[in-house]
């Protein structure tokens, strides 16, 4: 629903911007006279379609260190104030069953769709307007208060909370607008760049690997000092899966990325144990992988008889697999990112109550701001924890 001609007569308390994720659990999380601003013409879109429609909505393991931001502590108090536990509470109480995967991660055992209900359901008992095919354009503050300028009229606010996301996924929200706010308040900004998602390699690479579309192996990917080991996922344009996709968010263009495509054996040992065999090296190591072609296409034109391989053949063909280097010439970008690294520096914001230091007043929480998390639900708890914080803010401000 748009905005009600009333809504340009009232002065809310709060008008938050961008009814995603973070936007409608803080509009959820205090009581006040307040009014959310969508642009789409659903909210929550990224929410109904998060973990494959299951909504990996959080972590049992949710720390500061599975996080990227350019100010390591901040995240901290957040983090510490709203937990896995608390946000695991309100869907006991709406009867949302919930179902914990490995390495802690939490999903709901129904829908996605059910979180993004119960999320507009409580910031309407918190009451709440949600607006929404309503794009707020422009922000000024006049005689303290806040007017913002929307594509469906003028509103007034006292508070302004910009919930306004990253730039990843355009059809699901995804856009700029912390960055317009930014350059125009100048506030302090961390650049962006597409995060959790896949590398593009230079051409020759890609003709070598993209024989192997479609293929995955358990992988040890290493950027910096940064290492995980998980599924990489051959693409035609380069490398994807979840062990890429980690190494994503702390990757810098131009850095070397290495990779070990069989870190559960010793390709060494494998080729001591058939030193006088007449097969090829990728004939011996062939079983080790899920498809026989892969050790073919990764040795390439390494690839010799055992029997009579010198050492330092033998040798380069165990690098070859076990530290193979690259450097990506990029990543799949900001359609198929999942999240968006960067944002509104945190050096202009307070870390207990998420108001920009700059501008009293004006909060800004979720993914807009430069904290990114690890694949695994730390993205939508940072939205929760970030919200939450500013919720309890904004409560106690008439
Ligand atoms: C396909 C996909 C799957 C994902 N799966 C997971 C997962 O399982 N677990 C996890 O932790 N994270 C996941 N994420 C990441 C997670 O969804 C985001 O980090 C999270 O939604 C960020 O919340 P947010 O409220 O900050 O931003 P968003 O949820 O993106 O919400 C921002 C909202 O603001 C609106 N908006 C923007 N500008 C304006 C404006 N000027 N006026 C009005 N409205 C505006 C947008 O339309 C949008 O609805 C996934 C992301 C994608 C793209």
């Amino acid at each position: 629903m748009s905005l009600l001609p009333e809504d340009k007569q009232t002065i809310f308390h709060t008008a938050i911007v961008g009814g995603g994720a973070a936007g409608l659990f803080c509009a959820g999380s205090f009581d006040a006279n307040k009014i959310v601003l969508e642009a789409l013409e659903k909210p929550a879109l990224k929410v109904s379609v998060s973990g494959g429609g299951k909504c990996n909505f959080s972590n049992r393991f949710v720390s500061p260190a599975d996080y990227r931001c350019a100010q390591k502590h901040f995240c901290k108090s957040a983090l510490a104030a709203f937990k896995a536990d608390d946000f695991i509470r309100l869907l006991d109480q709406a009867r949302i069953p919930l179902e914990e995967r490995e390495q802690g991660r939490l999903f709901t055992k129904s829908s996605a769709r059910d979180i993004v209900h119960l999320l507009v359901k409580r910031a309407k008992e918190h009451h709440t307007r949600l607006a929404t095919n309503v794009r707020v354009l422009d922000i000024q503050q006049m005689n303290g208060v806040f007017c913002l300028r929307t594509s469906a009229g003028t509103i007034q606010a006292q508070h302004v909370v910009l919930a306004t996301g990253g730039i990843s996924y355009p059809e699901l929200g995804g856009n700029s607008f912390i960055t317009k706010m930014a350059q125009q308040e100048n506030w302090p900004f961390v650049e962006q760049q597409p995060a959790l998602c896949g590398f593009t390699l230079p051409k020759n690479l890609r003709t070598v690997f993209s024989t192997l579309a479609g293929n995955s192996l358990p992988a040890r990917v290493s950027c910096e000092k940064h290492t995980e080991t998980d599924a990489l996922l051959f693409t035609h344009d380069g490398f994807s899966g979840p062990a890429i996709l980690q190494t994503s968010l702390f990757w810098q263009p131009g850095q070397q990325v290495e990779i070990d495509f069989l870190p559960s054996q010793n390709v060494s040992r494998i080729f001591a144990a058939h030193k006088n065999s007449s097969r090829l090296f990728s004939q011996v190591i062939a079983d080790y992988f899920p498809t026989k072609k892969i050790a073919k296409i990764l040795l390439g034109t390494q690839d010799r008889d055992l029997a009579n391989a010198s050492r330092a053949e033998l040798d380069k063909a165990a690098r070859l697999i076990h530290h193979f280097t690259c450097i990506p010439v990029g990543t799949s970008g900001y359609t198929k990112a999942e999240v968006t690294a960067g944002g509104l520096d945190t050096r202009g914001i307070n870390p207990s109550t998420m108001e920009v230091r700059q501008t009293p007043g004006m909060y800004v929480i979720g993914e807009a701001l430069d904290v990114t998390g690890r694949m695994g639900g730390f993205n939508l708890h940072w939205a929760w924890s970030s919200a939450y914080v500013a919720a309890q803010h904004l409560k106690n401000k008439f």
